[in-house]
């Protein structure tokens, strides 16, 4: 930084870095407990780090408040009061262990970057919005995007009934968080509010690291397919039954698995396939397995794309159990569809990564983010920033300062060239 004494306005972005990651150890210091980061849905800690946000929001020169929700609302008034906004934000809630960086680094890039334009004294033709939501996670309702479908006003008030592991209601807690819970409903915004929303975020995968890029462009909000399979053979004795007589679900389901990866991995437009848990019964080492529940989780960036492997994928497993002869149960436990970006916003972010001097580089999201919900209320975008060794949800999870620093450099750029969609 001490290379050049002029005040221009490029060495005072400069220290956009230091203060993102400043902050996200701040806020990693509000925690369940101090060993394990947890920061879940209306817990005292996530009221704390609310106080915090909204604090860092008004030294940022936005009017701040918690909504009906308990996201934590900014609001930096453009050339004159009352336009429209673009919407920027992440969320503040976090998984139990989880790393400091997935959602805080969003919602800190765009505080600070508001900060940098109102130190500049800056005013843009339309107003900016920085929205840290209170629940992406889904952690303590076992609800995801609670936070962002308020706002969108798609949440569902039977939500307000889950409970949690300790049998607190919604309800209950929001009331103990500060909260009215008849008055979620308040939370919702409409699209003649919001020109766009764009998001910062890790990437949570390795990719960027591997291709040697601080940012990439996100193309999509991958869908997602789960099912649950369920195989039966027989169970019999391991010493008595010779092997050709054997129905063997276990086998059997060890032969799906390897047919899902190779489908998958022959697939070279961004198809992930996952078995990520599997039970075989009775379960002892002396008995031929004659029941074997596995879990498949198949995401891909478009629609189309998806639907067609699910079916090609169910295909082959059919096949092998038939083969196997083994009755075979499939069911579509969760389904959602691909959020794509917005072409001309998507367009944009892109252009602010190529005039801060770093190749465009587009990829699709595996995972999900609030753009899911915050579809039904305005167009999308996502900006990710890599992360070592695509680490994510775990204490490991690590951002370079330089790449914060990137990250934020291509958020200010979007934000003073943005330019609304022209209706
Ligand atoms: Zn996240």
């Amino acid at each position: 930084m001490s290379e050049s004494a002029v005040a221009s306005p490029e060495t005072k972005r400069s220290a956009l870095g230091d203060e993102i990651v400043g902050r996200i150890n701040a806020l990693a210091a509000i925690s369940e407990t101090p060993e394990h980061l947890a920061r879940v849905f209306l817990s005292p800690e996530h009221r704390q780090a609310a106080d915090l946000i909204l604090v860092w929001m008004r030294e940022a020169g936005m009017r701040a408040h918690l909504d009906a929700i308990g996201n934590v609302c900014g609001r930096y008034e453009g050339d004159r009061p009352g336009l429209p906004c673009l919407m920027l934000g992440s969320h503040y809630d976090t998984v139990r262990d989880a790393g400091k960086w997935d959602g805080p680094l969003g919602l800190l890039t765009a505080i600070s970057c508001v900060a940098d334009l109102n130190r500049r004294g800056r005013r843009l033709p339309f107003a900016i919005e920085v929205i840290g939501f209170a629940d992406e996670e889904g952690v303590r309702f076992a609800s995801t995007l609670l936070g962002s479908r308020a706002v969108a006003g798609t949440f569902v008030e039977s939500a307000l009934d889950a409970r949690d592991r300790a049998g607190i209601s919604m309800r209950d807690a929001m009331v103990t968080f500060g909260l009215d819970p008849e008055h979620v409903g308040a939370a919702a915004r409409t699209r003649r509010e919001l020109h766009a929303y764009v998001e910062l975020h890790i990437e949570q995968g390795p990719v960027l690291e591997q291709k040697n890029l601080p940012v990439g462009v996100v193309t999509a909000i991958s869908g997602a397919t789960r099912l649950a399979a369920k195989l039966t053979g027989m169970a019999g004795h391991a010493g008595t039954v010779p092997m050709a007589l054997r129905r063997d679900a276990l086998a059997g389901a060890a032969e799906c698995i390897a047919a899902i990866e190779e489908f998958c991995r022959t697939d070279e437009s961004g198809l992930v396939g996952t078995v990520g848990t599997i039970d075989a019964k009775p379960g002892a080492t002396n008995v031929i397995p004659g029941l074997v529940s596995f879990t498949l989780d198949i995401r891909a960036p478009t629609d189309p794309h998806r639907k067609l492997a699910v079916g090609d994928i169910v295909r082959r497993i059919e096949a092998i159990a038939k083969r196997r002869g083994l009755s075979l149960q499939l069911d579509v436990t969760h389904e959602n569809r691909t959020v794509p970006c917005a072409p001309w916003l998507k367009a944009q972010v892109a252009e602010a990564v190529a005039a801060e001097n770093y190749p465009v580089f587009e990829l699709p999201s595996g995972a999900g983010h609030d753009g899911m919900a915050m579809i039904d209320i305005a167009d999308v975008a996502m900006l990710f920033v890599r992360c070592r060794g695509g680490i994510s949800h775990h204490p490991d999870e690590h951002v370079e300062t330089t790449d914060a620093e990137a990250g934020a450099r291509v958020l200010l750029r979007l934000v003073e060239n943005f330019r609304p969609r022209e209706q």
